[in-house]
């Protein structure tokens, strides 16, 4: 999978500082998992993070401890026991990203001709905004704008916009100041992950009947 569309280095930041809301995090979290580029930012970030607390809360590993360490890696019974495979994460066969582990994924709802949505329960955010599209060949995405970013993964299929083709593993990071109107490319159905910081502002009359449905 080659990503082209990437994180912004303020989301990456926020993300490694663990100051990103629930839902755009898992976002994230599914692009990290298909992308090297950003895997390694987040990297240099916590580093960055580690080494600042070490600054200001300096700790000395105690004798004992040292001792216990030791006394672990000599001790052949401290194999640990492999976790047996996790079942992958799906909705109707479709295999979704891991990022989605323990989510409460819903069933897939008829929100428009050629459009579908599954709204997404974030255990430890109950408001969270975080739902999974599935939208036809050919066929636009909700006409809107949005107040805060709004991320979304490309987890099948493809859609363009004026910023160009976003294809699996992709990450759209919009600001608030974008309006943009993705059409799914004409090869195929899009499924995507999307997440809102903020609430979304519906153009259309389509949109606007959809409001009640994302209640955003
Ligand atoms: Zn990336």
């Amino acid at each position: 999978m080659t990503t082209t569309h990437h994180a912004t280095d303020e989301t990456l930041m926020r993300y490694a500082a663990g100051t990103l809301s629930a839902a755009p995090a898992i976002v994230v979290k599914a692009h990290l998992a298909s992308c090297p580029v950003c895997r390694a930012r987040v990297g240099q970030y916590e580093a960055l993070g580690g080494a600042l607390l070490e600054e200001t809360e300096p700790t000395q590993m105690s004798a004992t401890t040292l001792n216990d360490v030791l006394a672990m890696l000599d001790d052949e019974d401290a194999t640990p026991l492999t976790p047996p495979p996790l079942a992958p994460v799906e909705i109707e066969g479709i295999r979704l990203p891991d990022a989605l582990r323990g989510c409460d994924i819903g069933r897939w709802r008829w929100i428009g001709p050629g459009m579908k949505m599954s709204r997404v329960g974030v255990p430890q955010d109950p408001d969270a905004n975080l739902i999974l599209l599935k939208v036809g060949p050919g066929r636009a995405l909700p006409d809107h704008g949005h107040v805060g970013t709004e991320f979304t993964y490309i987890v099948s299929g493809s859609f363009s916009d004026r910023f160009g083709r976003f294809s699996p593993g992709d990450l759209a990071e919009m600001d608030e100041d974008v309006e943009h109107q993705p059409v799914v490319d004409k090869d195929g159905e899009c499924i995507c992950l999307a997440a809102l910081e903020g609430k979304m502002r519906f153009k259309n009359v389509m949109g606007r009947m959809l409001q009640p449905i994302f209640r955003i």
